[in-house]
């Protein structure tokens, strides 16, 4: 078959007007649209480092009169705004920690923008999920964060509640090994509760390793009382 002419005239997708054979984008408009989403991406960096940010309203309103201002619109404008979310997200939790200030940032950002957990790419939602448990754990809060609908392959306990499920977890037991090793002690280094990493320690007497073993992939319930 052949091609007709008006098949390979490219229209702008910025601006809407014949852009050219084989093209789809005006260099000039590419060049303005960078601009726009530039300064969109520094709002909402400028946000989460500000000493004292401005409100979320103003936030909002900044973000909207710019894109406004560059003719950025519909999913082209809902792109830049989730991109703004994963963005201030991933500068919260550079440090692996979330502090309760960044978590209100992000919050605002969620609430100024109408944005939820799921407009994040699913690494980010998955690492903010894990961070969230590690916070909650670390402060002692035993509650869950966490909505389940429908049955849990888990049997739990009145009281109990599940925390969060990570997914593909490799399943480690502990498996105690008895090895003849020396006065020496050595350096213990507690992995978890009943585990024990030993090294250092020289030949001699009966020593009762703990070590992990690998025994499959799966999920892991962490609940407010067992992992
Ligand atoms: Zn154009």
């Amino acid at each position: 078959m052949r091609q007709q002419l008006g098949d390979v005239m490219g229209v702008c997708r910025i601006c809407g007007k014949p852009a050219g054979l084989f093209r789809t984008i005006h260099p000039e408009c590419a060049a303005a649209r960078n601009k726009i989403v530039t300064s969109i991406a520094n709002e909402f960096e400028q946000y989460m480092w500000a000493e004292t940010p401005s409100s979320p309203d103003d936030l909002g309103k900044r973000v909207r009169d710019i894109a406004l201002a560059g003719d950025l619109a519909g999913m082209d404008y809902q792109h830049e705004v989730e991109r703004g979310l994963a963005n201030a997200l991933s500068i919260a939790m550079a440090d692996r920690i979330l502090t309760n200030q960044e978590l209100q940032r992000i919050s605002n950002i969620m609430t100024a923008f109408k944005l939820e957990g799921s407009s994040l790419p699913p690494q980010s939602l998955d690492d903010f999920l894990k961070l969230l448990t590690l916070k909650d754990l670390s402060e002692g809060v035993l509650k869950s964060r966490l909505t389940i609908s429908g049955d849990l392959p888990i049997n739990l306990k009145h009281d109990e509640c599940v925390m969060w499920i990570f997914e593909n977890v490799t399943r480690m037991e502990p498996k105690t090994i008895r090895k003849y090793k020396g006065r020496s002690r050595g350096v213990s280094v507690r992995i978890v509760k009943g585990v024990t990493y030993r090294y250092g320690a020289s030949e001699g007497e009966p020593v009762d390793e703990t070590t992990l073993i690998q025994r499959g992939v799966g999920r892991l319930y962490i609940t407010n009382q067992s992992v």
